[in-house]
């Protein structure tokens, strides 16, 4: 049974979609204003498990990312880079992207830009005026908290205590009440605007979430994710602005991710104490290594991240590429052992458990390598007959559609070029014709409905920097 801790609710409880075997999920996705930081990692990682286990345990996932390419930051880089905001942001869209391909964090079913949607905000903002929900001043647009009674529900944050909160502009003296945040801005000069209903400007930061939400998913849907410093403002004005425009509850379950720490504090752009992925892979740490460093705790416990750390976190990796290695190519003794097949078993019971708990990364990486210590002995020993080498390389297999670290990406030499210290790896990409090949096993594979064999196929070419496409004219390949 799976079972999540849901911000709304304050509790754990059994989770179960809306729709049976189908999970809508939406993920605030990167502010493209700079390179994402690890510490935004952590929470695209586990999102990423998140879906990876959804599917394990048999859901289809249709999740939303979005990126946000307007909003105040973006505007304010922009300006000072002079370049326009959509130059500005598709540079760190870009490199988004691919720090995401490196990380191996599946694409989401759908990535969605803000500046795209303009539109959608525009509507709900109607709604919202239509319904009383919102006033105008000065060419700006303000929700009023007051009148959503249920404001603060998901943050028990006491209303009465609440001041101008983060994100929130401080220059809104035109408000009629401070709390209230802005649904649309009207344009300062030479800021990007949008011509509206309203005049000249842009939206807020939390209805581009909304919108676009509720655009793709629908008014109800499942889960909704971030990490904790969303909860309030961000998530809460989510909340107020999609169900005061629909009358319905927005999503059933909230799962945020605790902060990744630099001594003791979070790792954020603003206080300077960050690592890109760049940074680290210029280091010569592998994509693998950190994101293994980064699923290796649970989300609701925070992570202080160490070079001392991150470097435990790449032989631990190396322990179970070793291991695997191990058996593939070993010659163990004919047979077949019942109770090391039952030792396989449970070690794959308690993976599923671990997991099924919340997400317990901890656990899960604990039943795994436990169960590689015992067969390592047992391997020492001349005690590891044969017989039971398919199962445990299946168990790995299985840990690896989860953790995804066994295989390591390929860096794509645009962002090798930019790595000033250390020789990361770079594999050595394959052929056409190598890929062609690969290729032809995995319509095989898809058409005797083997579909681990062919995602493992897609994940070894993602692996060698070749992207793979299923159009509705057919397969289609690139180079990263
Ligand atoms: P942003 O690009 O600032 O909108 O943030 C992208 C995601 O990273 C959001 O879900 C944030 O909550 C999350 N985030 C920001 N800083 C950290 C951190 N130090 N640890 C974990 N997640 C973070
Ligand atoms: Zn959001």
């Amino acid at each position: 049974m799976l079972r999540f801790y849901n911000t709304l609710t304050g509790r754990v409880g059994e989770f179960q979609p809306l729709e049976p075997g189908k999970v809508r999920l939406y993920t605030c996705g990167p502010t493209v204003y700079d390179y994402a930081h690890i510490g935004n990692f952590r929470t695209f990682v586990f999102q990423d498990i998140l879906r990876r286990w959804l599917r394990a345990r048999g859901f289809e996932v249709f999740q939303v990312m979005n990126i946000t390419d307007v909003d105040d930051r973006t505007i304010e880089n922009a300006l000072a880079a002079g370049v326009s905001l959509g130059e500005y942001t598709e540079k760190y869209t870009q490199s988004f992207l691919q720090d995401m391909e490196l990380l191996s964090l599946e694409q989401p079913e759908k990535m969605v830009r803000a500046t795209e949607h303009i539109r959608d905000m525009v509507e709900l903002i109607e709604r919202l005026e239509a319904k009383g929900y919102a006033y105008r001043s000065d060419g700006s647009v303000y929700f009023s908290i007051r009148k959503f009674a249920s404001y603060g529900r998901l943050s028990k944050i006491d209303l009465a205590g609440i001041q101008a909160g983060a994100r929130v502009d401080v220059q809104e003296y035109d408000k009629s009440d401070p709390r209230d945040f802005a649904l649309w801005k009207a344009a300062k000069p030479g800021e990007p605007f949008w011509e509206t209903p309203f005049g000249k400007g842009r939206p807020g930061w939390h209805i581009e979430c909304s919108a676009m939400a509720m655009k793709y998913l629908g008014e109800s849907f499942d889960i909704h994710t971030g990490g904790v410093d969303l909860m309030f403002p961000h998530h809460e004005n989510e909340i107020a602005q999609s169900e005061a425009a629909t009358g319905k509850p927005f999503v059933r379950t909230w799962l945020h991710a605790e902060h990744l720490l630099v001594e003791g504090e979070r790792m954020a752009k603003s206080k300077g104490n960050y690592y890109t992925l760049r940074d680290l892979l210029a280091k010569g740490y592998k994509p693998s290594a950190i994101r293994y460093l980064l699923a290796s705790v649970p989300r609701r416990k925070q992570l202080n991240f160490t070079l001392d750390g991150l470097h435990q976190a790449a032989q631990s990796v190396e322990r179970l590429r070793n291991f695997r290695l191990r058996l593939r190519t070993e010659k163990f003794p004919a047979g077949d052992s019942a109770a090391l097949a039952q030792r396989i078993e449970q070690a794959g019971a308690a993976f599923d458990a671990a997991l099924d708990d919340d997400l317990n990364t901890a656990e899960a990486l604990a039943a795994v390598f436990d169960l590689v210590r015992d067969l390592n002995t047992a391997m020492d020993r001349g005690e590891f007959p044969q017989g039971n080498s398919a199962a445990t390389d299946a168990l790995l297999a299985r840990y690896d559609r989860i953790f995804a670290v066994l295989t390591d990406v390929v860096i794509p030499e645009p962002v090798v070029g930019k790595l000033s210290v250390g020789q990361p790896t770079v594999i050595v990409s394959l052929s056409d014709e190598e890929v062609e090949k690969l290729l032809a096993e995995r319509r095989a594979a898809r058409a005797r409905r083997d579909f681990a064999r062919a995602d493992e196929i897609r994940q070894e070419l993602a692996g060698r920097g070749i992207i793979v496409e299923d159009t509705k004219d057919g397969v289609r390949w690139k180079r990263l």
